[in-house]
Formats: C-alpha cells, sequence, structure tokens
C-alpha cells in the first residue's frame, strides 16, 4: 500500500510495531511519566509558551474542535471564523450549535485570506479568531502572522486548528501569540486516528477554569487536572498515545520539528517539480500552499475517477475530496512516512494511465 492521503497516512515501521504489542494498564507511574514526556515534546514542537499545557482527547481532530469551542468560548464572545473549505464550515457549525456568537469570513475555495478583507473587522468589538491554520480540504495555508497582528490589535483569543499544519508547515505559538492549537494523530504524528490534542496558552487555562463545561467528555477541565500526573480522566486510547510517544522521540531524534517541517517542504517541492516538468495535465488550484499537501485540479479525468483507479488498479492512494469538489479537485500528501522513492512511484503511474488514455 502507499498512501498519499491527507490521514490515516503512513506510521513509521517502529510507530507500527508499538501498534503491534499488548496494551497496559495506564493507571501507573510508567504510563503517567511516558505522557508527562508527551506533553513536553508536544510542547516543543509548537513552540508553546513554558505555562502552556497540553489535553490529549480520545476522539479524532473533531472532538478537539468541539472542546474548545465549548469550553472557552461563551454566549458573552464575539468570534470572528475563516469559512474557506469543510473544516472552517465545521467551526461555523460548531459555534452555531454551542450558541456563540460568531462573524463568518467566508473565502472562495482556494482562495487566501487578505489583509483587505480583514480592515472590516478592524476594532468591532471581536473577542475571539477562529481558523484553520490549513484548510486542508482546498490545499489553503493562511497567514498566520497577519492574523495574528489582527488578533493583537484587536485583544482577541487566537484559537489556531492546525491539525494538518502541525509539523509540516513553521508554527510558533508563542510568536505568533496562538491561545490554542489544535492536532490529530492521524496528520503529520503519523500514528492511527483516535487522538487528537490541544496546547493551551495560560490565558486560555483561565478561560478554561472560570467557563463551566456542559459535557463531561470533553470537559477540558478535567482534563487538565488529570494531566498534572500524567493521566486522562477516562479510559484513554492507550495503545496510540504510546505510538505518539514513539514517533515523537523519533522527531525529536531526527532534529526535533524543523527538521521534521524542513523534510515534508521538500518532499513537496520534490512532487511539485515532477508534475511540472512531466507535464501532466493537472493545475495547483490553491493561492498559498502548504507543505502538506498539494491540491491539483485535473484537466482531462474526472477527480474522483482518477483516485477510483489509482486505488483499485495501482494500488496506490491519493485523497479524493467531497461535495462539490468531488469531480474537480484531489489532494496529494506529502505528511507521514513518504520519501522521494514513492513520488517516483506516483508519477509513473500516472504517467501509465495517460498512456492508457485515462488522463
Ligand atoms: C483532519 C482535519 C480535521 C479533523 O478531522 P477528523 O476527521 O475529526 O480527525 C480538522 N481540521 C483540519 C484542518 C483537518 O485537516
Amino acid at each position: 500500500m502507499l498512501n498519499f492521503t491527507v490521514g490515516p497516512v503512513m506510521s513509521s515501521e517502529t510507530v507500527r510495531a508499538v501498534g503491534a504489542e499488548q496494551v497496559p494498564y495506564f493507571r501507573t507511574a510508567e504510563f503517567s511519566a511516558l505522557m508527562k514526556e508527551n506533553e513536553a515534546l508536544v510542547k516543543e514542537f509548537a513552540g508553546a509558551e513554558e505555562n502552556a499545557r497540553v489535553a490529549f482527547i480520545t476522539g479524532s481532530g473533531t472532538a478537539s474542535m468541539e472542546s474548545v469551542i465549548m469550553n472557552v468560548l461563551t454566549p458573552r464572545d464575539r468570534a470572528l471564523v475563516v469559512d474557506g473549505g469543510s473544516f472552517g464550515h465545521r467551526f461555523v457549525e460548531l459555534l452555531e450549535l454551542h450558541e456563540i456568537p460568531h462573524t463568518v469570513i467566508k473565502l472562495p475555495h482556494g482562495t487566501a485570506l487578505r489583509e483587505e478583507r480583514l480592515k472590516e473587522f478592524e476594532g468591532q468589538g471581536y473577542t475571539a479568531f477562529v481558523v484553520n491554520t490549513h484548510e486542508t480540504s482546498t490545499g489553503v495555508l493562511y497567514d498566520m502572522p497577519m492574523i495574528s497582528a489582527f488578533c493583537k490589535r484587536n485583544g482577541c483569543l487566537f484559537i489556531a486548528d492546525s491539525i494538518s499544519a502541525f509539523l509540516a508547515d513553521p508554527f510558533d505559538m508563542k510568536e505568533l501569540g496562538v491561545d490554542i492549537m489544535i492536532t490529530g494523530s492521524q496528520k503529520a504524528l503519523a500514528c492511527p486516528p483516535g487522538i487528537s490534542l490541544i496546547v493551551l496558552s495560560e490565558r486560555s487555562i483561565r478561560r478554561v477554569e472560570e467557563n463551566r463545561c456542559k459535557c463531561m467528555y470533553l470537559d477540558l477541565n478535567l482534563a487538565l487536572e488529570n494531566g498534572e500526573r500524567g493521566q486522562t480522566p477516562f479510559t484513554p486510547a492507550v495503545g496510540i498515545l504510546r505510538q505518539i510517544h514513539t514517533r515523537l522521540l523519533e522527531i525529536k531524534e531526527h532534529g526535533g520539528a524543523e527538521a521534521e517541517i524542513r523534510r515534508t517542504g521538500n518532499l513537496a517541492q520534490y512532487f511539485r517539480n515532477r508534475l511540472a516538468e512531466e507535464k501532466l495535465p493537472f493545475e495547483i488550484v490553491s493561492e498559498a500552499m502548504s507543505n502538506a499537501v498539494t491540491p491539483l485540479r485535473p484537466l482531462t479525468a474526472s477527480a474522483y475517477d482518477i483516485f477510483l483507479t489509482m486505488k483499485d488498479e495501482y494500488g496506490i492512494w491519493i485523497c479524493p475530496n467531497g461535495g462539490e469538489m468531488r469531480d474537480t479537485v484531489f489532494r496529494v500528501g506529502h505528511i507521514g512516512d513518504l520519501k522521494e522513492e514513492d513520488y517516483d512511484v506516483l508519477i509513473d503511474a500516472f504517467l501509465d494511465m495517460r498512456k492508457r488514455g485515462l488522463l
């Protein structure tokens, strides 16, 4: 199997080996120590401030998105939310569901958020800014330093869903003044799905403490309290947390977040260069790309048909899109345990499809 989707992605051999082990009982000093190490490494890789904390949630990324909306924001807030694709739209739905007053900044698919667009929201009393660092569905990486400056000028709490950007694109919580960063186990962490995590600044921890969350399972106060001793309130996905630990140590050993981001960026560049060299009939559709993924519009065939042929006839997974973009856009991911040679295999498959008249 060769998997270029954006999650679940390919895991390294060492991470898979941990997945094959028996899952241990977890109310132990050993597991607590492992969790404290997980927290320290995530904070280091996210560029979090010293007093930041990490909550490990059993549930996919959306569980952490919902937990953040429920624990950090209240009906007294006024949030600005960027909706440039399906993940931005998910935040809009969560804000609606939890009755948080908000204004939507809707962007056509594939377009960047620009300074001019933000102007009309200056000095309007917004209290929070909610954005996906990288809108994975369309492959648009937002200008985080620009949003950071807006948040600082306007005193907004800065909530960044970096689920697909963490470890793929440069990101420093302290430098950007990000209060909440969310990520998940199945993206660049390259582990199985099932765990998502939330890094909270001191300022956002205070908010969590002041608010009362009307959900037991996603209550961040409980998560943070238990986390002080390296534990979780309920039985977590123990096996995945052990795999995350192995993966974090692996990244640390190979030079940390910076090296991992560089590696991912090089892979993305390699693939994009080869696409251009071979003159494949695809067009890049994003105005501002992340290292995590290349979003492509095929000019001669349906995106979904290409996905199916690749999967069924070549054993290669590229990432299809849902909804309106089903037939127009597919994506090629660069996160996970991939090498340049893997992209050669993918390019060869595209060339073969072209020879067969399928492209
Ligand atoms: C993958 C992803 C999510 C989370 O989706 P889940 O399926 O719940 O893990 C959220 N936001 C972004 C930007 C993502 O890439």
